[in-house]
């Protein structure tokens, strides 16, 4: 039989906190067991100060639940450390423990100081034309200000291809803060570009955020009017660390037309919401297709699956890009076809979808939520 998310919890209460006769769980460091698409997660919220308890209890936390008879694999999750008197049992001030018992000031996901507006684009899974959808944004957004671009897709970054930036390496100053790379006119930071080509990654889940709480804090954006985030597909480690440490400000959710790609949308809207990041609209793209002689759009691969989507989950429909070799073409060559070729109708579509998002974030009012 499969072992319950409260079986698990009370078991971790084996687990010490280091240096301390107490368990974790009454330290209030395990915020929750779930069991979620057969994973046990684990989300622990370390109290600030310190640094390295996660990597000292997580071989423990491993233990724990591998020793657990029906135990799904685990999967450990981060979260801030608030008081939080529902969930947390907070542990009795008394003898040295006193100091741990104070939770830290609660702070909130913060904005990048110079940095107006973030967008993040997402979608359920890979291979939708997310990060395609993500740099041409950023290009059309350059019409309405300065842009920079977050390629935050650990295991498959590919911003500095689709910008023909592949051969820049990342700059660092001495204060050990990133510089961002300069591609068509908008500033530009990747993993791919600090790690060997041909190198497969693999990242645990609290090295992973660390990694990218680095990279979200110490890059140097200057000024920009716009931050567009090109997120991993799927909901993970990544969004939960961007969604605590971060103000996004708008979602963006990219989905193809099959009826197939309601779950991912779901998924999608309820990664942001989990994020409190109020949700730009849907764009569906690959739908339905240009011909490359005649220009004209067919519908064999289907379309309007997005805008069924967003009206049934009552969310902004963006709108289409067709499946469209030019698209392609033009992001193998690392020149997006937004500049590339501006006469194109799907340029066109591009600048409309981005005319719709400022509009939203400048309103200054509260995008769809999606409830
Ligand atoms: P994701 O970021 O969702 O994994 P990519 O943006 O890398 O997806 O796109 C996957 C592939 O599909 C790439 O080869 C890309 O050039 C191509 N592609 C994306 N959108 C379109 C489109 N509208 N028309 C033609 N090809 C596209």
């Amino acid at each position: 039989m499969a072992a319950s998310s409260d079986e698990i919890f009370d078991a971790l209460r084996k687990v010490k906190f280091p240096g301390f006769s107490r368990d974790i769980v009454s330290f209030g460091v395990v915020r929750q067991v779930e069991i979620i698409d057969g994973q046990t997660v684990v989300t622990l919220a370390p109290p600030a100060g310190t640094p390295d308890l996660v990597d000292k209890i997580t071989p423990e936390i491993e233990t724990v639940v591998a020793g657990t008879p029906g135990a799904a694999p685990l999967r450990i999750e981060l979260v801030e450390s608030k008081p939080n008197p529902a969930q947390a049992p907070q542990p009795a001030a008394s003898g040295h423990d006193h100091q741990h018992a104070h939770a830290p000031k609660p702070s909130g996901p913060q904005p990048i100081e110079g940095v107006k507006q973030i967008i993040a684009v997402a979608s359920g899974k890979g291979g939708v034309g997310k990060s395609t959808i993500a740099v041409n944004l950023a290009m059309a957004l350059r019409e309405h200000g300065s842009v920079g671009l977050m390629d935050t897709d650990i295991y498959g970054p590919s911003a500095p291809i689709l910008l023909a930036a592949e051969e820049e390496k990342a700059q660092v100053t001495q204060e050990k803060r990133i510089v961002p790379v300069r591609a068509h006119g908008i500033a530009m930071v990747s993993m791919a570009l600090f790690v060997e080509r041909e190198r497969p990654i693999i990242w645990r889940g609290p090295m992973l955020t660390k990694l990218v709480n680095e990279f979200i804090r110490n890059t140097e954006w200057g000024e920009l009017d716009y931050l567009v985030l090109d997120l991993p597909p799927g909901t993970g480690d990544v969004q939960l660390t961007l969604s605590q440490t971060l103000r996004i400000d708008g979602g963006v959710i990219v989905t193809t037309p099959q009826d197939v790609a309601l779950a991912d949308v779901r998924r999608g809207v309820r990664m942001f919401k989990q994020m409190h990041v109020p949700i730009l609209g849907v764009v569906e793209n690959m739908s339905g297709m240009v011909c490359r002689n005649c220009g004209a759009e067919s519908d064999i691969f289907g379309r309007g699956g997005g805008a069924r989507i967003a009206q049934e989950l009552d969310l902004p429909f963006l709108g289409e890009i067709p499946l469209n070799p030019a698209i392609r073409e033009q992001s193998d060559a690392g020149e997006p076809v937004v500049i590339a070729r501006p006469e194109d109708p799907v340029s066109e579509r591009f600048h409309q979808i981005t005319a719709q998002i400022t509009t939203q974030l400048t309103a200054g009012g509260k995008p769809s939520t999606g409830d």
